[in-house]
């Protein structure tokens, strides 16, 4: 059983290798941008909320955050047995504080944090294509540079958290999809005792 976060600034590729990793080791994936953006579609109270967050590019207050994630977590009985990819979730030093908790509560842990490291120039880039193709409302120029800006206050510092833990694996994640994936794949069938 394999538990993975992956972690790197929004564009690093997190969703779309997520999704590969998932179907390549039969993983869950767990996506928080995702699971919030059906509640904004289906106009839940939880998507009011949300959404009042995204569209400005600020991150959803943690205690909020981590009880959508517990809520998920305890709504997929076959998470403990599959293993799971956690994808933009922990955000901050609190919710990764959390999900170790969420994640001993279930005798389980994180095995590894997989950081997709993006020359930062590429990554507005590949954000304004993807508000282009995929039509996210977030992707568009002014958004993204207050995302980038809370991902440097709020979410790197994770890096630094999970190197001390043992568990950071930086990835080259510039070049190719494919190339980006088989590096990941590569560092993930090293890791020992799985
Ligand atoms: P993503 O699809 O991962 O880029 O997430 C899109 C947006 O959802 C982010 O810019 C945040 O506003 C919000 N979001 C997703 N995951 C989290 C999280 N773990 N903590 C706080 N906000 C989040």
């Amino acid at each position: 059983m394999l538990n993975i976060v992956i972690f790197g600034a929004p564009g690093s590729g997190k969703g779309t290798q997520s999704e590969r990793l998932a179907a390549r080791y039969g993983l869950l994936h767990i996506s928080t941008g995702e699971v919030l953006r059906e509640h904004i579609a289906r106009r839940t109270k939880l998507g009011i909320i949300a959404d009042s967050y995204i569209s400005k590019g600020q991150l959803i207050p943690d205690d909020l955050m981590i009880k959508v994630l517990a809520s998920v977590l305890d709504n997929e009985p076959t998470a403990a047995q599959s293993g799971v990819i956690f994808d933009g979730f922990p955000r901050t030093i609190p919710q990764a504080k959390a999900l170790k908790l969420m994640m001993e509560e279930h005798n389980s842990k994180v095995h590894v944090v997989i950081g997709l490291e993006v020359d930062e120039n590429c990554l507005m880039q590949r954000m304004l294509l993807r508000g282009q193709q995929e039509g996210r409302a977030d992707d568009n120029e002014e958004t993204i540079k207050q995302r980038l800006a809370v991902y440097h206050q709020q979410t790197s510092p994770l890096r630094e958290y999970y190197i001390a833990e043992g568990k950071y694996c930086g990835i080259d994640a510039n070049g190719s999809i494919d190339d980006i994936f088989a590096r990941i794949s590569r560092a993930i069938d090293a890791l020992p005792n799985l």
